[in-house]
């Protein structure tokens, strides 16, 4: 008998098999569904959605692009809104970096990090150096570099073994937690140095391009700032053995914390090279980019005649996706979005802090900031906590199965009564849970 087919409930799946509710509309920090019931959108996604949804000079911006050109290829043609985009950035930047590269997805834009990282070597005249080191606690993205860069077993054990041995990981690192927990920042900063240094030492200091952070660990642990010590010695430990040191800001940075950069407000130590993505175009376009500084810019121009940086994607620095990118970026000086980040980031952590049931830490900076619940080892009542939000019309951001930790990211707009409602259904949700 030939089974009759099933009416797809939905074509597109991200995971091929998994169905999810059909969103229709967006408007401020609200996303409706089908069905007309509406959403707060508490977690921007995945941190993306910074100035919320319909924002009318963003589609002004894009319209306006749309009607005078959408696409000229990277090979023949820059653009006007790229080359704005790519100056506002370098100018806020605190002169760390020369030039800026632009993307399409945070994976694209991690693998191109580390391709120009290994060019620069070859540009200086060394041997090749082939290896990278990253932490075990880290998500770089999901494309076969990108995902060997990071270290999430579930989202690695379908696909072993990696295509490059070029990834060396060192151990995670907790530093709100573990320092907390007994060592002093000092101490456990230098603990995490001689791990990094015993890994060069292992791999041949000369064989090591780059070591690459998340500035803030975002999607795996939830919210994990880097400790400014932390990233001061990281990039004196690379500067001593010739390597880059590359920051990961695609989830954490372009404001999510408080400040343009994160590591701004880490104690103000740049990288070489920085991935941006999320805030970057607010989910209004694709767009990622690496903001390059002027040692590796120098070593590769310098030699471009007789070594060029041969690398490119179709739609990299798609106009419209940096027109978009320009009118968020400038919404968020003209409305001066980065105070009100700090302001909401203080009254929410305040709010979740005083009032959550269950409750381990409430960490993170800015608007960024993960709710870590205190039970057994191994138990994980977030994904129950985060199925009951969505249900109760509160989309939040669920943490690797590594930590019991769900993610708030909401959009910089959010008022204090937003800031109000989100935590009631979070509370609501979590009693729900604990019954
Ligand atoms: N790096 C980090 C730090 C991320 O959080 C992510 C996405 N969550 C990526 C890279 C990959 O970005 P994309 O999904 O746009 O490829």
């Amino acid at each position: 008998m030939i089974a009759e087919p099933q009416p797809p409930s939905a074509i597109f799946h991200r995971s091929l098999t998994k169905t999810y509710p059909t969103a229709t509309t967006g408007q401020g920090v609200y996303i409706t569904q089908s069905d007309g019931s509406k959403i707060l959108d508490g977690s921007c996604g995945a941190a993306v959605s910074c100035l919320g949804h319909g924002h009318q000079a963003v589609i002004e911006a894009i319209t306006e692009q749309a009607r005078q050109l959408s696409f000229a290829h990277t090979s023949f043609f820059t653009s006007d809104p790229a080359e704005e985009l790519a100056s506002l950035l370098i100018k806020s930047s605190d002169g760390r970096f020369s030039t800026c590269m632009f993307l399409s997805s945070g994976s694209e834009a991690v693998e191109s990090a580390l391709k120009i990282a290994r060019q620069y070597h070859l540009s200086k005249g060394e041997p090749r150096r082939t290896n990278f080191i990253a932490r075990r606690s880290a998500y770089h993205g999901n494309t076969l570099g990108a995902l060997s860069a990071g270290f999430n077993p579930s989202r690695r054990e379908a696909f072993e073994p990696m295509l490059s041995p070029a990834f060396h990981h060192v151990s995670p690192c907790f530093f709100s937690r573990d320092a907390i927990d007994g060592e002093d920042e000092d101490e456990y900063t230098d603990r995490l140095m001689r791990e990094y240094e015993d890994k060069f030492l292992a791999l041949g200091p000369e064989t090591v391009a780059a070591v690459i952070i998340e500035t803030v660990g975002g999607a795996t642990l939830g919210a994990v700032p880097g400790l400014p010590k932390y990233l001061s010695s990281l990039l004196e430990l690379c500067d001593r053995h010739g390597a880059l040191l590359i920051y990961d800001e695609v989830m954490c940075g372009m404001g999510r914390v408080g400040t343009l950069h994160a590591w701004q407000a880490l104690g103000g130590t740049p990288p070489d090279l920085q991935t941006i993505r999320k805030g970057l175009a607010a989910g209004y376009q694709p767009l990622s980019g690496i903001l390059i500084g002027s040692k590796v810019h120098d070593a590769i121009r310098e030699i471009q005649a007789t070594l060029p940086f041969v690398s490119g994607h179709t739609y990299q620095g798609h106009p419209l996706a940096c027109a978009a990118a320009l009118a968020v970026q400038k919404t968020i000086v003209r409305d001066d979005l980065l105070s009100k980040v700090r302001r909401m980031g203080g009254l929410l952590s305040q709010r979740l802090r005083d009032s959550t049931p269950c409750l381990k830490e409430v960490r993170g900076m800015g608007l960024f900031l993960a709710v870590e619940f205190s039970t057994q080892p191994g138990a994980h009542m977030a994904s129950d906590v985060a199925a009951t939000c969505m249900k109760n019309g509160l989309a939040v951001y669920l943490c690797s199965s590594a930590v019991d930790a769900v993610l708030f990211a909401p959009p910089f707009i959010i008022t204090e009564a937003e800031v109000d409602q989100l935590v009631s259904i979070f509370l609501t949700s979590v009693e729900e849970v604990l019954q």
